[in-house]
């Protein structure tokens, strides 16, 4: 009951902040420091503009509270930590989804997808081991698991499905064409699902089924130059993971999905210097972001009406979004003085939305 009364008077929705360190490409020299000071101890931060002297002088500094802050010496097993509750959620029976968002480079794909299966690994492999451990718990005391796992990209509005390749050809199509288009419907329970795309039964405690999907997703994933990173990404990706549950003895029966989302970098037009398809792409990623801002500041103000169909994104997750959904809003920020602007941008949005 106090946990129900709790929720409800904060809302559904999460936020935690991530710095990362410097890393080698910031190229910064040894002195350099962070423009970005976190105190986990509060789960504040502050983000402070230099004027670029010897001295440092504070040109001018912001302070943000997030549900939690993590500084850049936090590694994935503390982020993971507090994320896990979230993950418990979705094996209860729940519409749970984290976003990962911030501008390209901030770390992102890193703390959702990380690397490799050691303590690089990020959210994705650690939230299916934890699936895969309450999985066997739960079977142990006659629950019945059965899990599948989607993952699609939505690229300037259009849904791709990036485990195509690992779907049983059907029908004589042969070997899935990236044409096929994609729609978000609505099911007789009011479950939101796109069509036609692979679900992939997933065993969470075989980790190299995990690794398979996140290799196959990898290499169909759109990417392209943009001035600010090589290797950018353009789409949303969203990893699903879908859940049932059931218990003869008991008759009882539950569904929960876990989406984990990994968002097209949020930097502004200017700084990619986009012209031509680039600059559909901007324009199609900066359309995306702001309609989930505007869904995500609709729930903060609790707004009787929330643009859930002004995108696609906020359209599929919905049900995470609203009522009884709980959603984690991790934003990635980097510490670097030229990223400042971008930062603050970020932290402006999160601000927004709780
Ligand atoms: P994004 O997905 O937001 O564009 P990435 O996750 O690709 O950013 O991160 C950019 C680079 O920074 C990568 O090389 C990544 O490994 C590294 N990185 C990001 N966050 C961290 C972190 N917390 N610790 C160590 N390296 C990190
Ligand atoms: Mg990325």
């Amino acid at each position: 009951k106090m946990h129900n009364l709790i929720q409800e008077l904060r809302g559904n929705v999460r936020v935690y902040a991530r710095v990362r360190p410097f890393l080698p490409s910031d190229q910064v020299d040894a002195s350099a420091q962070h423009c970005i000071n976190v105190s986990a101890h509060d789960d504040s931060l502050a983000i402070l503009k230099k004027d670029g002297s010897s001295d440092g002088n504070v040109l001018e500094s912001h302070g943000f509270t997030f549900d939690r802050c993590f500084p850049p010496s936090a590694g994935q097993e503390v982020v993971f930590a507090e994320v896990s509750e979230f993950v418990q959620s979705a094996l209860d029976g729940y519409n749970v989804c984290l976003f990962s968002y911030g501008q390209t480079g901030s770390g992102k794909t890193h703390t959702m997808q990380g690397f490799g299966s050691g303590p690089m690994k990020g959210i994705i492999p650690r939230a299916m081991e934890q699936v895969g451990r309450y999985k066997k718990m739960l079977e142990a005391q006659g629950w019945l698991y059965e899990m599948e796992v989607s993952f699609i990209e939505i690229y300037q509005e259009q849904i791709r499905d990036l485990l195509r390749s690992l779907a049983p050809p059907n029908g004589g199509a042969g070997e899935e064409s990236t044409s096929t288009t994609h729609d978000i419907k609505k099911d007789g329970k009011g479950n939101m699902f796109v069509t036609d795309v692979a679900m992939i039964q997933l065993d969470p405690n075989d980790p190299q089924a995990v690794q398979r999907i996140m290799d196959v997703a990898g290499r169909h994933r759109s990417v392209g130059a943009t001035s600010m990173n090589e290797r950018s990404s353009r789409s949303h990706s969203v990893f699903t993971l879908h859940m049932r549950a059931s218990n003869k003895e008991r008759r009882s029966q539950l569904s929960g999905k876990l989406n984990l989302c990994d968002l097209a970098g949020s930097e502004r037009l200017s700084r990619s210097n986009a012209t031509g398809e680039r600059l559909k792409e901007t324009q199609a990623i900066n359309k995306s972001l702001s309609a989930l801002t505007d869904v995500f500041v609709a729930i903060a103000n609790k707004q009787a009406h929330v643009p859930y169909r002004n995108s696609k994104l906020t359209y599929l997750l919905q049900q995470c979004l609203s009522g009884d959904g709980k959603t984690l809003m991790m934003i990635n920020l980097s510490p670097t003085e030229q990223s400042y602007f971008e930062s603050l941008c970020t932290l402006r949005f999160a601000s927004q939305v709780n």
